[in-house]
C-alpha cells in the first residue's frame, strides 16, 4: 500500500483503477477527503452521514466507501506547518485514488498561492468543471418557473482569463508589453491599463466539448449548447465555437447535427438518436435561460462565461447553498461544494449541507452507485417537501421548520427508504 507522510491510508477497502476510460470500482472504494474550511467540518459531517447511510442501506451492508482525509487549506497548515495550503501529498493522493471529494476552502492571503481551487484544477489538469442544475421542488426560488431549469455546464477550467498572466498597472513588465503592442502591432493602448491575457486553446476546447457530447449522448440529451462571445472576441471565445463544432463533426459526426441541418435536411424536426449542437452567445444565453429555459440541456463553454453562468443558473433554482460541482480531468472526479466556507457561520452547525450532499450524489453516480444516488436524492425531495429546512431556505418558506445542519442530514435519512 501507499505510504504518506501525514495521510493515514484505511487497511481495508480498495484503490479504485482506471481501465481506458472506465474506472473499475470495487465493494469498498477508498475514497479521500478535503473536510474544507469554516463551514467546511460542519458540512462534511453532514455530508458523509447522508452517504454512508445510503450506500449501507440502498446495497444491504455489501457496499461501503472507505474515507481517507486529505489535507488542504487551513487543516493542512495545522497539519504539515506554515504556508503548506496544499501539501504535495494531497495532490498525490487524488491523483492515486482517482475519486476524490472537498468542502470548501479558504483563499490564503499569503503563501504564494492565488487560490487554491484553481491550484487544483491546474495541478491535477482538472479540465472541466460541471455543474448541474436542476430544480427540487419546494426549494425557494425568485423565478416563476424554477423546474423548467435542468441544465448541466461543463466550463473548461484551465483556460481563458484564469491562467493568471496578468501585468500590474504602471510595473516594469506592464510597460514592456504595453509598449510592444502599441509599437510592434500598432495597437493604441492606454497608458496605466492593467493588462491579463486571455488564452483559449483548440486543444482546451476540443477535450471539453468532447466530454459535454460524452454526457449528452450517456445521458439521452438531445442538445448541446456552445456558450461563446465570439461576436467580439473572435479568435479566442469565436475559435472556442468555432473549435467545438468541428469536435463534433471529427468525434461525433454520426450522431450530431447542427441548427443549419435540422433546417435544411429535417425540417426542424430533430431526428431519434441525433444531437443537436448549437451555439448562442454569451449575453444573449443569460436571457434564453430565463425566458426560454427549456430549450437547453447540456451547456459547453470557456472559463469566464461558465463562472458566471453556473452561479446564475444556480440563483434561478435556489442558490448555491444547494447546487452541487465536480472537476473533472479524463478520468480524476474531484467533487466539490460550490459555495464558500461562509466564516461567520463556522462550527455552528447551521448552515445547508445540500451543495456537498449533492456533490456527492454526483461522485456516486460517477462510480456507478447510481442507486444509492437516486435514494438520496428522493430522500432530499421527501425532506423539502416537508419543509424541514435549514435558515437558509427556512427564511423564505413559509410554514417551514428550521432545523440545523446535522439534523437536516438525519431527516434526509430519515426519509430514505
Ligand atoms: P461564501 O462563503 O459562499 O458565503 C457567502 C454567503 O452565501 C454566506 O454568507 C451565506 O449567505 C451563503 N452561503 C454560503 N454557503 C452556504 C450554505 N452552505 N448554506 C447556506 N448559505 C450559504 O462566499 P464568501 O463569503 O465570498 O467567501 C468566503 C471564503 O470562501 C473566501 O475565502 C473565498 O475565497 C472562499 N471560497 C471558496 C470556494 C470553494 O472552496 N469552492 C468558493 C467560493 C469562495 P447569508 O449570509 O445570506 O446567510
Amino acid at each position: 500500500m501507499l505510504k504518506y507522510k501525514n495521510i493515514s491510508v484505511p487497511d481495508k477497502g480498495e484503490k479504485i483503477e482506471v481501465d481506458g476510460a472506465n474506472l473499475i470500482v470495487g465493494d469498498s472504494p477508498i475514497i479521500p477527503f478535503i473536510e474544507g474550511d469554516g463551514i467546511g467540518p460542519d458540512i462534511w459531517k453532514a455530508a458523509q452521514f447522508v452517504l454512508d447511510n445510503a450506500v449501507k442501506k440502498t446495497y444491504n451492508n455489501k457496499r461501503k466507501i472507505e474515507w481517507m482525509e486529505i489535507y488542504a487549506g487551513d487543516k493542512a497548515v495545522r497539519v504539515y506547518g506554515k504556508n503548506q495550503w496544499l501539501p504535495n501529498e494531497t495532490i498525490d493522493a487524488i491523483k492515486n485514488f482517482t475519486v476524490a471529494i472537498k468542502g470548501p476552502l479558504t483563499t490564503p492571503i499569503s503563501g504564494g498561492i492565488r487560490s487554491l481551487n484553481v491550484a487544483l484544477r491546474q495541478k491535477l489538469d482538472l479540465f472541466a468543471s460541471v455543474r448541474p442544475i436542476r430544480y427540487f421542488t419546494g426549494v425557494p426560488s425568485p423565478v416563476k418557473r424554477p423546474q423548467d431549469l435542468n441544465v448541466i455546464i461543463f466550463r473548461e477550467n484551465t483556460e481563458d482569463l484564469y491562467t493568471g498572466i496578468e501585468f500590474k498597472s504602471g510595473t516594469k513588465d506592464n510597460n514592456k508589453v504595453l509598449n510592444f503592442l502599441n509599437y510592434e502591432f500598432k495597437k493604441n493602448i492606454r497608458d496605466g491599463s492593467g493588462i491579463g491575457i486571455k488564452l483559449i486553446s483548440e486543444f482546451g476546447s476540443t477535450r471539453l466539448v468532447q466530454k459535454a457530447i460524452e454526457y449528452a449522448i450517456d445521458n439521452d440529451k438531445k442538445s448541446v449548447t456552445l456558450v461563446h462571445k465570439g461576436n467580439i472576441m473572435k479568435y479566442t471565445e469565436g475559435a472556442f465555437r468555432d473549435w467545438g463544432y468541428k469536435a463534433a463533426k471529427k468525434f461525433f459526426g454520426d450522431i450530431t447535427i447542427t441548427e443549419d441541418d435540422l433546417r435544411d435536411k429535417y425540417k426542424g424536426v430533430l431526428p431519434i438518436g441525433k444531437i443537436l449542437i448549437k451555439d448562442r452567445i454569451a449575453d444573449n444565453m443569460f436571457q434564453q435561460l430565463m425566458l426560454r429555459p427549456t430549450e437547453y440541456e447540456v451547456i459547453a463553454t470557456p472559463n469566464l462565461n461558465g463562472d458566471y453562468l453556473s452561479d446564475a443558473c444556480a440563483a434561478q433554482v435556489g442558490g448555491l447553498g444547494f447546487a452541487p460541482g465536480a472537476n473533472l480531468s479524463y478520468s480524476i472526479g474531484l467533487f466539490e461544494a460550490t459555495h464558500g466556507t461562509a466564516p461567520k457561520y463556522a462550527d455552528k452547525d447551521k448552515v445547508n449541507p445540500g451543495s456537498l450532499i449533492l456533490s456527492g450524489v454526483m461522485m456516486l453516480e460517477y462510480l456507478g452507485w447510481k442507486e444509492a444516488a437516486k435514494e438520496i436524492e428522493k430522500a432530499i425531495k421527501r425532506t423539502i417537501k416537508a419543509k424541514t429546512v435549514t435558515y437558509d431556505f427556512a427564511r423564505q418558506m413559509s410554514g417551514s421548520k428550521e432545523v440545523k445542519c446535522s439534523v437536516f442530514a438525519k431527516e434526509i435519512v430519515k426519509n430514505m427508504k
